[in-house]
């Protein structure tokens, strides 16, 4: 399997550039961003303890975001491989995949960090708000926090998968097909490598 981390601050374009590989590669792309919007959508109990958290840009506990990874992850076996995207975001999250994984004989191929300057991520959110409809979008001073979150609970993630050298880190500024052919140049060097 090719269990993939897609990784990077909030606003890098994971979500974009999942949405092109997964078609290419014939993975599931599990963001668990969308599923508690998905949540939050239909009023579910889970949608309404993630909404606060949200809204200020903080993290949902890492005991109801891990539970609703593994639904997913088991609800949908017969696939190629994953694509996780806004998941792991603190190394707990991370030890958790890593053994929830290893029960399944199964492990994280690559982690794949989208390289943005900040300012650059603050004007692609604020713009994305228009469209998304997101709160959390839409608000600089959320999307701020959001950034602090990142740099100071997720970033340790990248150096955590680096520990095992599965950690990568590509250029996540230009157009959306550059840093898609970037993606996918660094994905197949790793297969060739491991062939
Ligand atoms: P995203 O769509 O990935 O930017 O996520 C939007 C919001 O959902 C985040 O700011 C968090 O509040 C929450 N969230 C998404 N993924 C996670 C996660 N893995 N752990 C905790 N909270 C999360």
């Amino acid at each position: 399997m090719l269990n993939l981390i897609l990784f990077g601050p909030p606003g890098s374009g994971k979500g974009t550039q999942a949405a092109k590989l997964v078609e290419k590669y014939n993975l599931l792309h599990i963001s668990t961003g969308d599923l508690f919007r998905y949540e939050m959508k239909n009023d579910t109990e889970l949608g309404l303890l993630a909404k606060k958290y949200m809204a200020e840009g903080n993290l949902v506990p890492d005991e109801v975001t891990i539970g609703m990874l593994k639904n997913k992850v088991n609800a949908n076996p017969d696939v190629a491989g994953y694509i996780l995207d806004g998941f792991p975001r603190n190394v707990v999250q991370a030890k958790a995949l890593d053994e929830f994984l290893a029960e399944k004989g199964e492990e994280v191929t690559q982690l794949i960090a989208l390289d943005v300057k900040d300012e650059e991520i603050i004007s692609r959110i604020l713009s994305r708000a228009v469209t998304s409809g997101r709160a959390d979008d839409a608000d600089e001073t959320i999307v701020r926090s959001r950034i602090d979150v990142y740099k100071n609970e997720t970033s340790p993630v990248f150096d955590y998968y680096a520990m095992f050298d599965k950690a990568l880190m590509v250029n996540g500024m230009g157009s959306i097909d550059e840093i898609y052919g970037r993606l996918c140049k660094a994905l197949d060097n790793n297969a060739n490598e491991e062939e």
